[in-house]
């Protein structure tokens, strides 16, 4: 077939064409390393990292998010869009918000210590909470050297080791456990949450030597008057992996979703349930419950047990 005669026009149309799909394929990609208001910085496979502002309307972006950006004519960045997630990490603030905090981790670090002594309850909604975002979740155990029988305090390992979660105890002031904690975080990429006074910023300036972790205090102004913020940052480890660490995420209350059946977040429940008389079973006081007898013959844990009947009641 012969070939059309393309005209000037045609063909200056094809040339603005082709140029529009280069520049198309010229975005750059990275990941959300600092998140503060308006304002992040992207880093790009090249180890440089650009302060970007975000386009409208984009939703939610948090750190560890992996993201598509322009460069303006002006040379100004700009985040034009969040590629898939593979997790979300939220949690619900002071208000009973639900927020983004985090996304693409590979491991949430539940952070106890020997004193404060652990709350169970506690630990089991963070849990529960992980098992519903996707997240593998690892129990930590600080403050090691205040224990006076270091083998088993408090029965987590016997209570938390047979579901399948690594545990680790440390003491940034004995320095016990903490090449494992290294070992632990290597090749993942984590958040440390858990209580206030558990030793969360001592493990993360032990981890960070060179950074203030007391990081980024900057007051800015808002509608609302002057108020202290503290950027979200994404660390990469000097003994590898990466560690998330955000103003909110450290001390988080779980997000518990009431929408997924409380028992597929508990590992040992999840497992039994098949064996209920009732496939909508509910293991509270359901005849031929497979769960319930497994709490009666002790091959399943009672305090957790326990725990889930009080979330059950508490998310009616
Ligand atoms: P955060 O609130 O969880 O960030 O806890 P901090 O890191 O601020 O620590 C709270 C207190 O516990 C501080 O006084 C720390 O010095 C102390 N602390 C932290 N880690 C350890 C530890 O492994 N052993 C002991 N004995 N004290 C610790
Ligand atoms: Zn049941």
């Amino acid at each position: 077939m012969a070939r059309r005669r393309l005209s000037h026009q045609q063909k200056k149309r094809i040339r603005a064409a082709q140029q529009a799909h280069s520049s198309s394929d010229d975005f750059d990609r990275g990941l959300v390393v600092s998140h503060q208001g308006g304002r992040i910085l992207v880093e790009l496979d090249t180890s440089d990292t650009l302060d970007c502002k975000i386009k409208s309307n984009l939703g939610t972006i948090v750190c560890g998010d992996r993201v598509t950006i322009e460069t303006t004519a002006q040379g100004e960045h700009r985040v034009i869009g969040v590629l898939p997630r593979d997790n979300l990490l939220r949690r619900v603030d002071g208000f009973g918000q639900v927020r983004a905090v985090a996304a693409n981790i590979t491991q949430l670090l539940v952070c106890l210590s020997i004193s404060p002594e652990p709350n169970l309850y506690l630990l089991d909604q963070y849990l529960l909470s992980a098992e519903q975002q996707s997240i593998d979740a690892c129990i930590l155990l600080n403050k090691i050297d205040l224990a006076d029988d270091s083998t088993d305090p408090f029965g987590l390992r016997r209570i938390y080791q047979p579901l399948g979660y690594p545990m680790l105890e440390t003491s940034v002031k004995s320095g016990a456990g903490l090449e494992d904690f290294n070992q632990m975080l290597a090749g993942q990429v984590s958040v440390l949450s858990g209580v206030s006074g558990v030793g969360k910023s001592s493990l993360t300036s032990w981890l960070l030597p060179q950074e203030p972790i007391k990081i980024a205090e900057i007051s800015t102004a808002t509608e609302e008057g002057r108020h202290t913020t503290r950027a979200s940052r994404l660390y990469h480890l000097p003994h590898g992996g990466d560690l998330i660490d955000t103003p909110g995420v450290r001390g988080f209350s779980p997000f518990i979703d009431t929408s997924i059946p409380l028992a597929r977040g508990f590992r040992e429940i999840r497992d039994l349930a098949e064996h209920c008389r009732f496939h909508n079973c509910l293991h509270h006081n359901e005849p031929r419950c497979a769960v319930i007898e497994a709490v009666a013959a002790g091959n399943v844990c009672e305090t957790r047990y326990r725990n889930y009947l009080k979330m059950l009641e508490q998310t009616g």
